[in-house]
Formats: C-alpha cells, structure tokens, sequence
C-alpha cells in the first residue's frame, strides 16, 4: 500500500503545510482517506487522485482543521461524475455535520445551482454521503480493509468525541493518533504496526505556555512523549505529523500567533528539537512529515 501525507499542519492557515489529511491507496487502487482539513482535496489532485474515486472518508474529530475541506471534497466528487455515496465515518455529531452541508444546508445555493443541469441529475448519490457514526471497535470494513478506533484524549468527550485508528489491509497495519494527548488506548491502537502517524503539534515548552496561556486545547502529545508511545507499542516505523506551526518562519503567523505560542522561540531549528526528543526513547526508523510525502509498505 502507498500512504499519501495530503496535510501536515494544524488549526491555523499555513503557508507551508495543508490541514490534516493522509490518504491510504491499496495496490489495487482503492483509496482511503482520513481527516479532510483545509487544502487537503488540492494536494489530492496535485497526488494525481480524483476526490470521486475515494471509497471512504474517516474523520477522527469535528476539529474545523480536521474536517474543512469535506464540502469541497464531495462537491469536486460530484463535479467529476462519482456514481456512488461517498462513505463517512466519524465521531457522534458527523450525521449533523454532514445534513447541514448540502441540500438544504450550508451549500444549498450550490446545490440548487448544479442540480439543475441534467448531466448533475444523474449522480446525485454523490452529494448524499453515508454516514457512519462508530464506537470503540471495528468501525469499518470491507473485503479489503479492517478500521479499527478507539477514543483519544484530546476533547473532553462530553463536549466531542476524539478517535485514534488501526488501518489494516494486505497484511500491514498503519495507526493513526488523530489529535490527542498520550494516552493507553493509542499505545494498543499502534501495537506492532508497520507504521504509526502521531500527532506532534507541539514542543514541550510551547505545550507549557499554552496550559498558562488559556488559548485552545493542550492536550496534544510532546515529542519525548511520542517518542515513549512508539516504543511501547514496538511500531516499526514512526511519521510525526501535525505540526502546529512552532517551526514556521511566517512573519504574519508569528505576529498572529504571539497570543498561543512563545514566537521568540519559533523557527525550523525546532525540528532539531523534535527529533532529538523523540529519539530519547524511540530508535527505530522515523521521518517527519511533509505535504505529499509518500511512504510505500
Ligand atoms: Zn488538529
Ligand atoms: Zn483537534
């Protein structure tokens, strides 16, 4: 199977990076995509993917940088004449997510708009996704593919619930943390994959500073406690991504983000930090993530 990095950043535009977005493409072509933040559908078709040939869609969290982009994702699906309903699996809340996007919902005008030419009549089923909305267990599978979740910590769960994944297929499997802090349920989610993509969205200082700052979540997971999460669960090749953008060299991000984050601190040389935080528990292959890194297990 073939791993796509569709989006490696966080919350706020960034000019480096897309939102959240990893698409799995098997060796028989069938692809799988999970989270679908801002900027994720371009880098699908710059990956030379057609969003209407994605067989299923797994949002780990309503986060907006990790499910923004789904409009455009089904929209273009439709537009390049998808045939069936998209399949989407989520956390509760993505039923009343997905009904308030298109007919009748935020999108109605689009909707109305398209709809009206003949060719569009046809495959309506392409607008309509079906919903999943899954529990700890086995949340999808098909004859190719087995989706394992679990809840993560990152939201309280009262408010929205957060899930890692297992992807299994042609006898490998890929973990994948969503956003969370450490926590055990992700260790067994990742026991012995071929590949584990967590969440590094922020150094220890900067998750420091944002617990005193009372600006967004801080329940992500450091790089030294990555580094413990990977070892535990023996993962035999490591992908941190998600960075939140600690490393950019944005003069508009670092004036905007100076409310968040420690910007005297921020710059690339971070990455240094990273790794060698992580490296002080995790020694098997690691490689930072990118947009539109490819990986081949
Ligand atoms: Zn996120
Ligand atoms: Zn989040």
């Amino acid at each position: 199977m073939r791993i796509t990095m569709l989006g490696t950043g966080a919350a706020f535009p960034d000019p480096d990076r897309a939102q959240s977005g990893i698409l799995v493409t098997l060796d028989n072509g069938r692809h799988y995509l999970f989270d679908c933040g801002a900027g994720i559908t371009r880098n699908m078709v710059r990956a030379n993917v057609s969003p209407s040939e994605v067989t299923a869609v797994f949002l780990t969290h309503l986060h907006h940088d990790h499910v923004c982009d789904f409009p455009q994702f089904v929209i273009t699906g439709w537009m390049w004449d998808r045939q069936d309903s998209p399949v989407v699996i989520g956390p509760k809340g993505t039923q009343h997510f997905v009904s308030h996007l298109f007919e009748g919902g935020a999108f109605k005008a689009d909707f109305d708009a398209r709809s009206y030419y003949a060719r569009r009549k046809t495959n309506l089923a392409a607008v309509r996704p079906k919903v999943i909305e899954c529990e700890p267990g086995i949340a999808y599978q098909d004859e190719h593919v087995t989706i394992r979740c679990d809840w993560v910590e990152h939201i309280p769960r009262e408010i929205s619930e957060c899930f890692g994944i297992r992807f299994e297929a042609e006898g490998k499997a890929v973990a994948f943390s969503g956003d969370t802090a450490p926590c055990e349920s992700m260790v067994r989610l990742a026991q012995d994959a071929d590949l584990l993509i967590h969440e590094c969205t922020f150094p220890q200082s900067f998750i420091e500073h944002r617990k005193k700052s009372g600006v967004g979540i801080f329940a992500h997971t450091s790089p030294t406690e990555l580094g413990q999460i990977a070892a535990r669960a023996r993962v035999k090749r490591l992908l941190p991504t998600h960075f939140g953008h600690f490393d950019s060299t944005s003069a508009l991000i670092k004036r905007i983000a100076r409310h968040h984050f420690p910007v005297e601190e921020m710059g690339p040389h971070l990455m240094d930090d990273v790794v060698r935080d992580i490296r002080k528990h995790y020694a098997g292959p690691l490689q930072l993530a990118t947009d539109l890194l490819r990986v081949d297990l």
